[in-house]
Parts: structure tokens; sequence; C-alpha cells
């Protein structure tokens, strides 16, 4: 079983760092600011088994490097990006399989936000972790990819136990909310979601990782019937 703990670094961004209850090993994702992710490792033990990457943008791999000169671990990220991501020792594919201690995490295809985002999923503790593709009541920005990739990405999270925590890279939660209740001031889930929200922040806590079946209940982007609805929410949302 593994547990994600909660990296926050830089302004708002947030790494994860993926512990084996069985094993002690463990993994960080994304690594971005070095003190914050060293501190979150030195924590839990001193021990780091691999950095697994989501995307190639600097606030999620900037301190890759700096950590594996720490801790000689390998470093594993989507093959299609490896040219443009940090020097990987495993490039993955959709549907692979990675081992961290007892647990496989499942590689993702995400293409949305960038070109080679992946995710990897976690089954059997119920963790997804999504980089920029899906956030708390958003999803990421159609950086290079299309509305239909986005969709499809979105589309295959939803498909995932709706009991899966969602750890995602972003405190964006509270404007989220903000646009989500713009878009959808009639949902009730949404409008208890985003009051609970509204109360961790209130009290400098995060946000995620989220419920599944909470986005499922209430974030307008994954909640979009088709591919024009996502296009023109994130369209909307850009400018809201
Ligand atoms: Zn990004
Ligand atoms: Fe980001």
């Amino acid at each position: 079983m593994i547990t994600a703990h909660i990296i926050p670094q830089l302004s708002d961004n947030y790494g994860w760092l993926l512990v084996c209850s069985e094993t002690g090993a463990t993994a960080v994702v994304d690594p971005a600011e070095e003190a914050p992710v060293e501190a979150a490792i030195m924590a839990h033990g001193g021990r780091l088994d691999m950095i697994l990457l989501t995307h190639h943008h600097a606030d999620h791999v900037a301190a890759t490097d700096a950590i594996r000169a720490r801790h000689p671990a390998p470093v594993i990220g989507a093959k299609a990006d490896a040219y443009r991501l940090p020097h990987l020792d495993r490039e993955v594919v959709e549907g692979e399989s990675i081992q961290l201690g007892a647990s496989t995490a499942v590689v993702i295809d995400t293409p949305g936000h960038t070109i080679g985002h992946i995710a990897f999923h976690i089954a059997d503790s119920h963790l997804l972790i999504c980089g920029d593709t899906l956030f708390s009541l958003g999803c990421g920005r159609l950086l290079e990819g299309t509305a239909a990739d986005m969709f499809a990405s979105l589309a295959k999270f939803a498909s995932l136990p709706p009991d899966t925590l969602v750890c995602c890279a972003h405190e964006y939660t509270e404007s989220n909310a903000r646009f989500a209740l713009h878009v959808d001031p009639h949902n009730q889930a949404l409008i208890d979601f985003a009051g609970a929200i509204a109360e961790l922040r209130a009290e400098g806590r995060p946000t995620v990782p989220s419920l599944l079946s909470d986005e499922l209940a209430t974030n307008p982007f994954l909640r979009a019937p088709d591919v024009a609805t996502l296009a023109s929410l994130r369209q909307a949302k850009n400018t809201f």
C-alpha cells in the first residue's frame, strides 16, 4: 500500500512523496524545488527509490537533477517527451507498470496540457497522480494538445474507481471553484464542496488530494458531456 504525502513547493505547486508501507520504498513525483523535496525525503527516512515526472514544465522538473545527485535513484518519465525532460533512466509508455515496493503504478497517457503528459495510477492504493491534467474542480490549460485530447484524457480518469484519491500538482482549487459555481450554480454537491474548500484555504491548508467521486459530482471539466462543451468551458475559464 502506497501513501501519498504532499510536498508544497514554489508558489502553488505540489510534488508528492509516495511511500510503500510494506517495504519503505519511496518515490518523489515532480520535484521542482530542491529544499522542500529534500526535506520531505529526509522526514520519511532518507530513502529514495525513484523520481517520477508527469511532464516537462520547469515547475514540475526543475529540481530533478539536484535530487538525483543527492539520491542516486532512477528518473522515470514519458518516452515521447524524453527529448525535453531531464535525463531519463527509464522511458515509459501508456500501460507500462512501474514497481514501487509492494505496489504497482501504471502509466496513463494524458495529452492535453502538453502532448507528452503522463499520469500514474496506483490501483491497490486508490491513488491517481495526475500532474497538470486534472485539478480539483479544474483541468490543465490546453497549451499543446486539443480539447479532444483533454476530453479523452479526462475520460480515462473518470473510468477509475470513484474512491480514487486525485493527487494533482497545483493549489488552484479556490479559483477553480469560483468558475465552477459560475457555470453550474445550482449543483448542491458543488456548493457544499466549495464551502469545504473555502474553510481549508482559510486555515491555510491544502485542498488536495480530493476524491474522484467528489470531482465526478462537481468538476465541470470532468463532467463535460462532449468535446465541444469541454472546449468552450476551457476557453471561458481562460478569460474568467
Ligand atoms: Zn504544466
Ligand atoms: Fe504546472
